[in-house]
């Protein structure tokens, strides 16, 4: 990450920069969305703003001009972000929003940037049943409430009480649960959202016995993912949703022909075929060709039309 920087010092700063008034957090110009998205691939964000609070990301929201288009990133572990970059601004949460604080015996509270795997290991130390699935997810909490994140029987609509979120003219909420309408990898909280911290609740349970848990599903992805590649995990979303007898899109993929497929340097990959690979070199463009050939192809064998789990984000290269 490159220093705290000011509208003044910038290289390439958009004249709206000049606009917005004295902010605490950093403000990056330029910066390549593949060195912070899980795929490393992706042009650069014009411009990038990790918010030092609250109160500072609601300066900025409220002084953006409305035409500055305006996106979130969490830790870029679900997104594909194109060759060419995404225009205007990137709100990017960073340790400033990591805070994890237990609020009673089966409650917690999660700032938006920390990651879900933190998230298992607080509840557990806190003797937390129910919220162990994170353990597998490489999230974070904002990214989780965002694609109503999901694992092993788990979901976060499960354990979700409220989240503190703020609107794109920097006004600060508190809504229930219930208000965004989550179902199976779907956020239908509408309009522009950031949310900052969620409140999850378990139920009582026995740290050793969480412990466990978390270790099998620790040793489960292992076995059945490719965790340490340059991934955005499911691609494609399961025709059937949740339902853990429906249809599944790796089967579509596999009865396809798709394992193994390759676009340059991406590939489907072997171990898992729902998940799609960058060996290496891939760009964006190879990764997106490849899964819609995939889709094609699952749309030719089976009549089944997959939809796209990973969120495809920015432009194209020129
Ligand atoms: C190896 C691997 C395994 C995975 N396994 C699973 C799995 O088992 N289950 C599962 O559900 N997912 C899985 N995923 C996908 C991914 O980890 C989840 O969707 C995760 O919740 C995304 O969180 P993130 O912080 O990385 O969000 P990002 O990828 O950064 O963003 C995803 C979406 O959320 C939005 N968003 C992020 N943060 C915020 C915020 N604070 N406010 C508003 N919007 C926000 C973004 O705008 C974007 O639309 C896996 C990914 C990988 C790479």
């Amino acid at each position: 990450m490159t220093a705290k920087a000011t509208p003044a010092n910038m290289t390439h700063a958009p004249e709206w920069l000049a606009a917005l008034p004295p902010l605490r957090g950093k403000l990056m110009t330029d910066l390549a969305m593949g060195d912070i998205c899980w795929f490393r691939v992706g042009g650069p964000a014009d411009v990038v703003f990790m918010p030092a609070d609250t109160d500072d990301l609601a300066a900025f929201l409220k002084a953006l001009p409305a035409h500055v288009p305006l996106a979130v990133l969490g830790a870029g572990s679900n997104v594909l972000v194109r060759d060419g970059g995404l225009r205007g601004a990137v709100i990017r949460l960073g340790a400033a929003f990591g805070e994890i604080t237990q609020t009673d015996e089966t409650a917690l509270t999660a700032g938006a940037a920390a990651l879900d795997v933190r998230v298992a290991r607080a509840a557990a130390d806190a003797s937390i049943a129910g919220l162990a699935f994170y353990r597998g997810i490489p999230g974070a909490i904002g990214g989780a409430v965002a694609m109503n994140a999901g694992a092993y029987g788990g979901e976060t609509c499960d354990v979700l009480v409220e989240v503190e979120w703020l609107d794109r003219d920097g006004k600060k909420h508190v809504s229930a649960a219930d208000a965004l309408n989550l179902s199976y990898r779907h956020n239908g909280h509408d309009g522009f959202k950031v949310y900052t911290a969620a409140r999850l609740k378990g139920a009582r349970g026995d740290k050793a016995k969480i412990l466990a848990e978390m270790e099998a599903i620790s040793d489960k992805r292992e076995d059945s993912q490719p965790v340490k590649a340059r991934t955005g995990g499911s691609t494609f979303k399961n025709p059937d949703g949740a339902d853990p007898t429906g249809l599944k899109a790796w089967k579509l993929i596999d009865a396809a022909g798709c394992r193994g497929l390759r676009v340059g340097d991406a590939q489907v990959s072997e171990q898992h075929c729902n998940f799609l690979i960058n060996h290496g070199v891939a760009t964006a463009s190879d990764l997106e060709t490849l899964g819609e050939t995939v889709r094609q192809r699952v749309q030719e064998t089976s009549g089944v039309e997959l939809q796209w789990e990973i969120k495809r984000m920015g432009e194209a290269r020129a």
